[in-house]
């Protein structure tokens, strides 16, 4: 039986006793959607399971990505038609079955130039990315529209040499939201969910791999986690936790940093997400709210894999290749957040001897991946590895997003093989996340909720859009007390609930957890939920017993971690051959 998954920040001593005092079948390390997943997908399979994650669910690369659950328009360029076949499967899996609260279908049009050859490219490329759906097909197929059709969607656009666009369909998610949906829903199948929790060592018994030793972030203790096996899904830190086993990956993760920076809704007049071409890539224009997410560069990286910054340069590439379609250029001023994240890309041209397509348990399987041979970043393949360096350990990196379901699966595969037990396999594909399940009869009942909870319509509407069925669980935070219905930063639609539930169900430790992951303040919001930070402090402090010394000092650390993101020069990023270019236009 499935439990609530609530991840109470106030429970985290018998969390950390359970973590130290019980045998798992499988520890996994990482709490990205990739770790988050692989809990998921072997504990739905009967296993015992903890996952420890270093820092916060989802603040490495999944709380910082494009936030489309996509096949990706562009791979079908790169031949890559598995991956884009297999990603498409899994978005319609998500907005028809698994999270249609989460996964929402999103439009893109895609504005063409050239009058003759480009339409029957572009279009031959969508037939077939729309031919690759499953038979759901809860997003519509693509059209074509004219020069005065694209207008009409997006008067943003300059009529200069406008000469049409294709309209297609994807999806998006929050991602962090989304991270968390699916660690919650692995607690509510038992996994053992553990933050700011660092693994600083790995446990051996003779040859095998047994467990690991982590250190408890908030208190520096160090505990010892027993399990039959360990799956190491830490994205981009990938060869530093092989390195603590003191073995090799049979594969390379090359780090690649992709920046989006975010505007007002209001700076760009288009009633659907857009994507142009760039000289190398892609940037999207991706409806998130009130604000426009626009996005990204593709950029080798080997600076501070933490926190990645984005750099002026960035900023103004993102700028100029955005200002080459929009009658009314975007300026700097209109930015009010920036973002950086860093890509696990599997370059397997430089892999530590495992063989393409190698079978375990020594060999790295590329799920098809072939060798890349020093490649710019946009060309390496978003396909994913599984490796099995030694006994009792399994790891994965590469993959999107969009993928994670069978990335998990094909990790936890491996990572059973040599049980002496039959374990069964993945059963993700028949399992709704948290707040999915009864969706269709709850979104009806919005006016009735609003007037049985004494709330505004748009409040149900807008917890139903981050919670599904779970909503209730805020309103009944709002039911006992009054004062946390009230909005958290005017101006936004998040109330002063939303943070309360965020330490007692979703297992929010700091400001950071709730104004850059929980909530998107931090991005969002001019001033990074600078000037709420106080108020959040105040809220969490209640709940986590917090001394006003400590809630002063809780906002220090939120005040300093901004003020880092704003002013630190990033000289890391070596400019994609396109920057330029594009730059220079
Ligand atoms: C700019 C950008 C745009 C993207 N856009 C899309 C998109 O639109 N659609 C899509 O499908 N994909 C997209 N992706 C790819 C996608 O975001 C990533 O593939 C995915 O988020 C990776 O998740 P992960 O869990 O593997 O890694 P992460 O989210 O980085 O998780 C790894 C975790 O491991 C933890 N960890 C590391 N070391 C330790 C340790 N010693 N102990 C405990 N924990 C540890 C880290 O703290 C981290 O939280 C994008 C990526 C980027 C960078």
């Amino acid at each position: 039986m499935a439990g609530n998954g609530a991840l109470d920040a106030r429970d985290r001593g018998a969390m950390l006793s359970r973590l130290a005092t019980e045998r798992f079948d499988v520890l996994v390390i990482g709490g990205g959607v990739t770790g988050a997943g692989t809990a998921l997908d072997a504990a739905t399979r009967g296993l015992r399971v903890a996952l420890v994650e270093a820092r916060d669910l989802a603040s490495g690369t999944s709380s910082r990505s494009s936030k489309l659950i996509h096949g990706g328009l562009r791979y079908l360029e790169q031949f890559d038609f598995k991956l884009v076949y297999e990603a498409l499967r899994e978005r319609d899996l998500l907005v028809s079955k698994l999270a249609p609260h989460l996964v929402k279908p999103v439009s893109f049009l895609y504005p063409l130039y050239k009058k003759v050859v480009e339409r029957p490219y572009v279009g031959a490329g969508l037939v077939l990315y729309d031919s690759m759906e499953g038979t759901r097909r809860p997003v519509p197929r693509h059209r074509h529209l004219s020069a005065r059709g694209a207008l009409k969607r997006a008067p943003a656009l300059s009529p200069d040499r406008l000469a049409g666009a294709m309209l297609y369909y994807d999806a998006q998610v929050d991602d962090a939201r989304h991270t968390l949906t699916v660690a919650r829903t692995a607690a509510a199948h038992s996994a053992v969910i553990g933050t700011r929790l660092s693994v600083v060592g790995l446990l051996r018994s003779a040859e095998r791999v047994t467990g690991a030793r982590v250190r408890d972030e908030e208190s520096g203790r160090i505990l010892e986690v027993s399990a039959e096996a360990v799956v190491i899904c830490a994205g981009v830190w990938t060869d530093l936790v092989h390195e603590l086993a003191g073995v090799q990956a049979g594969y390379k993760v090359r780090m690649s940093k992709g920046v989006h920076i975010v505007v007002p809704r209001a700076a760009v007049d288009a009633d659907t997400g857009m994507i142009l071409r760039t000289e190398k890539s892609v940037l999207f224009f991706i409806p998130w709210g009130e604000h426009w997410i626009v996005g990204t560069t593709d950029t080798d990286f080997d600076g501070d894999r933490a926190e990645p910054v984005a750099t002026e340069e960035d900023i103004e590439y993102i700028l100029a290749a955005a200002n080459r379609v929009l009658a009314r250029p975007l300026i700097r001023a209109d930015v009010t957040g920036v973002y950086a994240g860093l890509r696990p890309l599997v370059d397997a041209a430089a892999d530590n001897g495992a063989k393409p397509n190698g079978a375990k348990p020594n060999g790295a399987k590329p799920n098809g991946a072939k060798p890349n041979g020093g490649k710019p970043t946009t060309k390496l393949s978003r396909e994913h590895v599984v490796d099995t360096p030694v006994p009792g350990l399994a790891s994965i990196a590469g993959g999107k997003f969009t993928t994670y379901r069978l990335m998990a699966r094909d990790v936890v595969d491996a990572a059973v093989a040599d049980f002496d037990r039959e374990v069964p396999g993945s059963v993700t594909e028949q399992v709704p996340l948290l707040g999915a399940d009864g969706l269709a009869a709850v979104q009806p009942a919005v006016g009735r909720l609003a007037e049985d909870y004494g709330v505004p319509r748009a409040t149900v509407e807008h917890l139903l859009g981050r919670y599904g069925t779970l909503a209730t669980e805020v309103l009944d935070l709002i039911r006992a007390d009054a004062s946390l219905g009230r909005p958290l930063a005017s101006g936004h639609p998040y109330l002063r609930a939303e943070v309360a539930y965020a330490v007692s169900h979703e297992g929010a430790l700091h400001l950071e957890d709730v104004l850059m992951r929980r909530t998107r303040l931090f991005i969002e919001s001019a001033d990074s939920g600078v000037s709420v930070a106080a108020d959040v402090a105040a809220i969490m402090g209640r709940m986590l017993g917090w001394s006003r010394r400590r809630r002063g000092a809780e906002t220090r650390r939120y005040l300093d971690l901004v003020e880092a993101e704003r002013t630190r020069p990033a000289v890391d990023s070596v400019p994609a051959p396109g920057l330029a270019l594009a730059a220079a236009r």
